[in-house]
């Protein structure tokens, strides 16, 4: 249960309980019938830059976006934003970049979705406050639900090995 370490007790044992009863995948699959279809690095910087364009319209742009195998997907870690700082023109200016893990090129649109809005609110918000959180359900409404099924999803692996998409 190491990706849900953040919920309270009483929902561990409801998952635990489903999880036992080796329905996980089943709920999860019922929940979400099918996958989306973003899976390469184009379609995914489309489909982030329209997210950016809909909700942050007056952040700094986002210089590039990808797929990233090497992203480990432990505990909080399931995306990446990195700013690097480099002068130009005389200018400090921040590149953004947004890496997702490779797992959520084969998710439902749902799960995509919620990276995606975590890691652009990055751009505006650093840490996980209560400002970050506020500009994620802002962008999508359902994201605390998403994180939480996602993770189910991550449980479901972990126990089962078996891809649901
Ligand atoms: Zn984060």
């Amino acid at each position: 249960m190491k990706y849900l370490s953040a919920y309270s007790e009483q929902t561990l044992s409801q998952v635990r309980q489903v999880l036992d009863q080796g329905r996980l995948g089943d709920v999860l699959k019922q929940r979400y019938p099918k996958a989306h279809d973003i899976r390469n690095d184009r379609a995914l910087y489309d489909y982030v830059q329209d997210l950016r364009n809909e909700f942050l319209r007056n952040a700094a742009p986002i210089d590039k976006v990808a797929f990233d195998s090497k992203i480990h997907v432990i505990n909080h870690a399931l995306g990446l934003h990195t700013s690097v700082s480099r002068v130009q023109g005389g200018k400090l200016k921040a590149k953004h970049e947004i890496r997702v893990a490779t797992m959520f090129r084969e998710v439902p649109l749902e799960f995509l979705r919620m990276i995606a809005v975590h890691e652009l609110a990055h751009v505006k918000e650093k840490q996980h406050d209560k400002a970050f959180y506020k500009l994620c359900t802002y962008m999508e409404p359902n994201y605390h639900q998403y994180e939480f099924d996602t993770r189910l999803y991550l449980t479901h692996l972990d126990a089962s090995g078996q891809r649901l998409w």
